[in-house]
């Protein structure tokens, strides 16, 4: 078969011809129906992320295919199934897993880093997945691209348990990519009386707005700060969410949340991802400035339901698919920030 295989920071990955995988005894064999792009396969393939990221993997974290064969001991499943899987397989033993974040693993193995994933025809479901229920199905009415949205959503929500949306609060959303919106879309979920975008990108700005943003704002010819203040009586917004990944929007974001606010930084920053910012912002405020990394099992549960339930609109994040055939080329369209989600489809 045909997979898109990782050969190093900075190189460029290939399509070539690797084993097609079989099921063995408590595996489970999926036909890879779609696989979307994230911008952290991005952050791999540039080397701004090599921990844990092995040689010769299949590239590809957000999938969702049907099972084509069912090994023996596995129950649950037939072949034809609808089915996806949050890509952390933690070890259920570290101090973390014990603690009940499992997403932060000390032992973690992860698809598309040390695990095949989706960039592919065919996904092996390791047995440790099956053994720790990963693998979820899903209704049939679904399109695979949409369910394989399940992953950055289960992200987003898992960062939102953090940060936490309360009925009425005004959030700040920092960032119109694909997390960006489906930030908003959770935060108008989760009861927010007003969602503030900021994207330079019209586009995005625009599908931010198809999407329920109460105001888009171009960072680039307004000032975010005055407008979050004149929706809010001058105290700030309840909760900010930076959703790009540049250290000096870090400090930005403190300041557009009121006393007592929330700040997340859900972006991950390059490298060790310093940033320099007005720790007094944080003490004289109060601020709660929280983290996002990976997702749980339960999360990406959470994710599916939301997908089948039409709660989130996955067919508006979607703008472009391209063929495995032509994965370089999906790949290069989502460096250039053109679209908003790319799913990458088999042949
Ligand atoms: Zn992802
Ligand atoms: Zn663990």
């Amino acid at each position: 078969m045909k997979g898109f295989v990782y050969r190093g920071p900075g190189v460029p990955a290939e399509l070539t011809d690797v084993p097609t995988p079989e099921a063995g005894p408590g595996e489970v064999l999926v036909r890879i129906g779609a696989n979307t792009v994230c911008g952290t396969d991005l952050r791999i393939l540039r080397g701004e992320k090599s921990k844990g990221v092995n040689l010769g993997v299949v590239m590809g974290h957000e999938w969702a295919g049907h099972v084509e064969q069912v090994g023996d001991g596995v129950t649950g499943f037939e072949k034809g199934d609808l089915v996806s899987m949050p890509p952390s397989v933690s070890c259920g033993v570290c101090g973390a897993c014990r603690r009940g974040h499992e997403h932060l693993c000390e032992d973690v193995h992860l698809v598309g880093y040390d695990i095949d994933g989706g960039l592919a025809e065919y996904m092996l479901i390791p047995r440790t997945a099956i053994a720790r229920g990963q693998l979820l199905t899903a209704s049939a009415h679904l399109e695979p691209a949409q369910l394989a949205l399940a992953e950055p959503i289960s992200c987003c929500l898992s960062g939102m348990d953090n940060y936490r949306v309360d009925v009425g609060d005004v959030v700040v959303i920092v960032g119109a990519g694909p997390i960006g919106l489906i930030h908003l879309q959770l935060a108008t979920i989760a009861g927010a009386r007003a969602v503030v975008v900021s994207d330079p990108s019209a586009t995005r700005r625009a599908s931010a707005e198809q999407l329920g943003a109460t105001v888009t704002v171009d960072p680039t010819s307004d000032d975010l700060r005055t407008i979050v203040q004149g929706l809010t009586d001058g105290e700030g917004a309840d909760v900010a969410v930076l959703c790009i990944g540049r250290p000096e929007l870090v400090n930005d974001s403190l300041n557009l949340v009121r006393k007592r606010g929330r700040v997340s930084i859900f972006a991950g920053l390059a490298g060790e991802g310093w940033a320099n910012i007005a720790a007094n912002l944080i003490h004289y405020r109060e601020l709660t400035v929280v983290g996002a990394s990976n997702s749980s099992r339960q999360a990406f549960v959470r994710a599916v339901r939301l997908i089948e339930s039409g709660a989130i609109d996955t067919k508006a994040l979607i703008t472009h698919t391209f063929a495995l055939s032509k994965a370089s080329e999906a790949i290069e369209f989502v460096a250039s920030g053109e679209g908003i989600k790319v799913a990458v489809v088999p042949d």
